[in-house]
């Protein structure tokens, strides 16, 4: 035996070690590896061709020893149960002993071992391109984009980097206009081009439309160019190139981020205000948005303990019969009263609306609401209708209905006394929930009304299909001394005349002035909302309003 055993076993246990961290089987870094193991054995060069079920045979060399080689060699097969296997040819270096069956039974233990490696390298690379890697793009994914940005957290460098998320605009219609797969194609090619142009980072594919990138900062010029519209060639003979672009938000990072949401954060961010607020679709995260931000923060954190506390109030706005200026209901509003101040809810209920804390808010005010009207009717009272807002992000709670009628009927208030305000609807999949809600509630007694009618997007089957009660027209259709104001009258004279066609009762919103209640009579619109009369008003003051009657 020429091979000297004890150097063997100590080289096959480091070897073991080394390769253990490799993850392919043509990686640059085996060279390195190899080396002491075959050095012991003599080895001077190992080729292998890999063959895999359904696959084309992949030939390749795993290592070459410097120094020529001898023409001593032999071959082995390494089969996997799957049916994968490997012929590997052994070369011996040049200068070593000819080897003996001793020796080759050695190199026959090696080669298992390099075999068993390689088959679970190849099983780690397959399991990674699954959890990592988007194949539709043939980019990362977003749980690559976080293991990306946390390794460059960890090595203490992301003060040099940027990052950015972006979201790909009006990209239905290159799918509608080329076709679907062509579209995959169209987005594959912008998001690819985009990374070749990066020297670290890369970009990922966080799902549908929507990417994120990291960049070098020198490179943050390069990507906004990129995003702010790149000429991609559709490959469909005959048709043009397609500009694709993109609304982007960008966080230059400053070095003081320690874990991935804190960059995560702020692109987000960043990304919303590019679409709504940016004139060239792209926003770079400011103090601005840091505010917005830390506030979002704040209320989301606070929001928990400030149901609990009972910080959040109902107001009640008294709705009025023109006519006879009595009030003929009251719309539940709600207020914060957080630290001592009375926060509105425009400083919230967005927020809010992007979790299900909505939710929990709204089912909240509608039990505070029951319990006021509980209590006034057990004081004998008088009493009128009180509607509650209920946020579009209820659609699609299957258990809406039963959870309505539950609060309402466990503090045992008549169902003719609650009205539930909905906002008009967009999309068909709202319009289904939509329409399963505003018949339940009929069904059951409870008025519905279509808040804010005639601002976003009015739609008539809306209107027409479904059992509402009261349209609830938009301040926006009064005349307040505008240019158009006599615009403004004729459509409203329209809408107030179909609601009454319908059979809908109508009330109009935000009536501040006497020449505005003066129309409203003129077109026989009986009730009305809005400064004129009150302002949303706390419950003591609401209750000493109930029965006076305004002066009209
Ligand atoms: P909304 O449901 O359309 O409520 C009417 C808003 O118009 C109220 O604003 C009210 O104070 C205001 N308003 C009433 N009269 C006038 C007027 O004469 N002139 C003007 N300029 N404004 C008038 P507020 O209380 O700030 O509420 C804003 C919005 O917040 C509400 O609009 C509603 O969409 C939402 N909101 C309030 N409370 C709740 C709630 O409990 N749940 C949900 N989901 N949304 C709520
Ligand atoms: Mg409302
Ligand atoms: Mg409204």
């Amino acid at each position: 035996m020429n091979i000297k055993a004890l150097d063997y076993i100590y080289a096959q246990n480091e070897f073991n070690k080394e390769m253990d961290a490799i993850p392919a089987i043509f990686h640059p870094e085996n060279e390195r590896v190899y080396k002491p193991i075959c050095d012991v054995l003599g080895i001077g060069r190992v080729d292998v061709v890999y063959y895999d079920v359904g696959c084309e045979p992949v030939p390749g060399t795993i290592f070459v020893n410097a120094g020529e080689i001898s023409g001593d060699s032999f071959s082995q097969r390494e089969a996997a149960r799957s049916g994968a296997y490997s012929d590997y040819t052994v070369f011996r270096k040049q200068g070593f002993s000819e080897w003996d069956d001793e020796d080759r039974e050695l190199i026959s233990g090696f080669i298992k071992t390099v075999f068993i490696h390689n088959g679970r390298a190849k099983v780690t690379s397959m399991a990674e391109r699954l959890m990592f890697f988007d194949q539709d793009m043939d980019i990362g994914n977003l749980k690559a984009f976080f293991r990306k940005l946390g390794e460059i957290i960890a090595h203490g460098r992301i003060g040099e980097y940027g990052a950015c998320y972006f979201n790909l605009k009006r990209f239905s219609i290159v799918n509608r206009t080329y076709g679907r797969d062509n579209g995959t194609k169209i987005m594959r090619r912008f998001v690819k081009s985009l990374a070749a142009k990066l020297s670290d980072g890369g970009v990922y594919r966080i799902g549908g439309d929507n990417f994120a990138a990291i960049f070098e900062q020198g490179e943050f010029d390069v990507v906004k160019a990129h995003l702010a519209g790149t000429r991609i060639t559709a490959e469909i003979p005959g048709s043009p190139e397609v500009n694709v672009l993109a609304n982007a938000g960008f966080y230059l990072c400053t070095g003081e981020e320690k874990t991935v949401n804190d960059v995560m954060d702020k692109i987000s961010s960043a990304v919303v205000m590019a679409k709504t607020v940016s004139k060239d679709n792209c926003f770079i995260f400011n103090d601005e948005a840091r505010q917005r931000l830390d506030n979002r923060k704040t209320i989301e954190s606070q929001f928990a303990s400030a149901i609990e506390k009972r910080e959040f109030v109902a107001f009640y706005q008294p709705k009025v019969d023109i006519a006879t200026g009595r009030i003929i209901g009251a719309e539940a509003l709600c207020r914060w009263i957080r630290d001592g101040k009375v926060v509105p809810p425009m400083a919230f209920i967005p927020i809010l609306e992007q979790s299900n804390a909505i939710c929990t808010l709204d089912f909240y005010m509608l039990d505070t609401v029951c319990k006021d009207i509980r209590g006034w009717l057990d004081k004998g009272m008088s009493t009128v209708k009180v509607s509650v807002n209920l946020s579009r992000m209820h659609l699609g709670d299957e258990k809406l209905l039963e959870t309505v009628l539950g609060i309402i009927d466990k503090n045992h208030v008549p169902h003719e006394l609650i009205e539930i305000e909905l906002t008009e609807t967009t999309t068909d999949v709202d319009f289904g929930e939509l329409r399963g809600i505003v018949n339940g509630l009929h069904q059951n007694g409870i008025s519905a009304s279509v808040d804010d009618f005639g601002i976003g997007y009015s739609s008539l089957t809306l209107i027409k299909e479904l059992p509402w009660d009261v349209l609830k027209i938009d301040k926006s259709f009064l005349p307040d001394g505008s240019i158009n104001d006599e615009q403004k009258s004729i459509m409203l004279r329209h809408v107030v005349s179909m609601a009454q066609s319908l059979g809908l009762q109508c009330i109009i919103e935000g009536v501040e002035t006497k020449d505005q209640i003066s129309l409203l009579k003129d077109m026989n619109c009986l009730h009305a909302q809005g400064f004129y009369f009150d302002k949303p008003l706390p419950k003591a003051q609401f209750e000493q309003r109930i029965t006076s009657q305004y002066s009209i």
